[in-house]
């Protein structure tokens, strides 16, 4: 049983272990999941400003490859572990899976606080992650995309540093790339734009409608600050954002692209003008909303707080914001959770269109390619929707989480018994 002080890789195999015994699957295709494929350790050296030489620790996980190469975003965070990048890959096979992706799951990661680092040295890590990794990576092996930390200029180093080293172009290696070297134009704000449509869809579902919800949202990052964008011009009124300053609240309504503005230009929402400001980073998941989302980082919703949630709907815009612990209680009292691997997938099935374009060197252009990510994300949500109805025929008490995960295993079981695997 996990604990809040569990790891995110703890969680991850209590969810995974849920969903194969709710699934009736065979244990052993828990033995093979909850390992990875495989998973590289490599030290990368950078010369600094003032000329001394620091070293990073840098990871890439392989975790499955039964349904295409491995796709994962590589993030740069001072705090991250192997086994959180172990858990992350996991979380990437699963999500992969549930969107049909021709993909497996993996993810990348730099133990570093990418902020402390200036230009030229976050150039020097991002080209040494390339050279790190390079023999495991490829548009037909595995392929990296951005996490939290690392943006499309990252990946524009990235993808150069690839092209340098096999003498050959080759923009499919990388994606989330700058719209200039093949990036989708979609790419930079997809997972907040996929988390819109599927807010918006669970509102409705959930709660009756989706016009005047109030919504509030903790992480004004990359998933935050477009899942607020969108979702305000889907209808929403978005009443609380958290970033790394503070908690701005305003029943009235935050202006979002004013919020933006000001959060580029002083580093934090916390200088808009907002009814009332908190110190708390997390204070946008408790106050009295429609709906919250998770959109900063991992284990924000825990066994020691998930009381205090008012609203009715929560939406993981992060990966694994919500611990089982705390969905269980949660659950209990009446909370839907949307979990992680069905809201937040917007941004990786954008770099399956990045991916598809780049390889047919062809562009769709932006119009085509949200309205193509919008059915994505409609079908995926409709269909762990009836997935849930019939788990809960078959098996009582279920979550959507659990429909979600019993989805993507099917696809997965299916593959690796017709490879011959199991
Ligand atoms: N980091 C994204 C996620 O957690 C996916 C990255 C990619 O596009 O490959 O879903």
């Amino acid at each position: 049983m996990s604990t809040s002080s569990a790891t995110m890789l703890e969680n991850t195999l209590v969810n995974l272990r849920r969903s194969i015994e709710l699934g009736r699957f065979p244990d052993t295709l828990y033995k093979v999941l909850s390992k990875p494929e495989r998973a590289v350790i490599a030290s990368i050296p950078v010369r600094m400003d003032d000329g001394r030489i620091e070293v990073f620790e840098a990871y890439r996980v392989q975790h499955c490859s039964v349904l295409g190469p491995y796709k994962g975003g590589v993030r740069f965070h001072p705090n991250v572990t192997l086994e959180d990048d172990i858990a992350l890959a996991t979380i990437m096979t699963l999500k992969n899976s549930l969107a049909n992706l021709p993909y497996g799951g993996g993810k990348g990661a730099v133990r570093v606080d990418q902020r402390s680092l200036s230009r030229r040295e976050l150039e020097e890590l991002s080209r040494g992650y390339v050279r790190a990794f390079y023999p495991v990576l490829g548009e037909l092996l595995d392929i990296p995309g951005p996490d939290a930390g690392t943006d499309p200029q990252v990946m524009a180093w990235m993808v150069d540093e690839c092209c340098k080293m096999s003498c050959r172009p080759s923009p499919a290696s990388f994606t989330g790339k700058p719209v200039e070297l093949g990036g989708d134009p979609v790419r930079l704000y997809a997972t907040g734009f996929g988390c819109a449509v599927v807010t918006k869809l669970a509102a409705e579902e959930f709660l009756g409608s989706s016009k005047n919800s109030t919504l509030a949202i903790q992480g004004f990052g990359n998933v935050g600050s477009w899942h607020a964008y969108w979702a305000s011009k889907m209808g929403f009124k978005v009443i609380a954002i958290s970033d790394i300053g503070g908690t701005i609240f305003d029943p009235n309504g935050i202006d979002v692209e004013k919020a933006l503005q000001i959060a580029r230009e002083s580093g934090t929402v916390r200088n808009y003008p907002a009814e009332q400001h908190f110190n708390d980073t997390k204070m946008a998941l408790f106050v009295e909303a429609d709906v919250v989302a998770a959109d900063a980082l991992e284990n924000q919703i825990t066994r020691e707080n998930a009381q205090k949630v008012k609203a009715k709907l929560v939406i993981e815009g992060a990966n694994a914001p919500v611990t089982p612990e705390a969905e269980k209680i949660l659950t209990e009292r009446g909370v839907t959770v949307i979990p992680d691997i069905l809201a937040n997938a917007g941004g990786v099935i954008t770099s399956y269109f990045e991916w598809a374009q780049n390889i047919q060197r062809w562009s769709w252009g932006e119009e085509e390619t949200r309205s193509r990510l919008t059915r994505f994300m409609e079908y995926n949500f409709n269909r762990v929707k009836e997935r849930w109805k019939t788990l809960k025929l078959e098996r009582g008490n279920v979550t959507l989480r659990d429909a979600a995960l019993v989805t993507a295993l099917e696809r997965i079981y299916a593959a690796m018994k017709l490879r011959g695997w199991l």
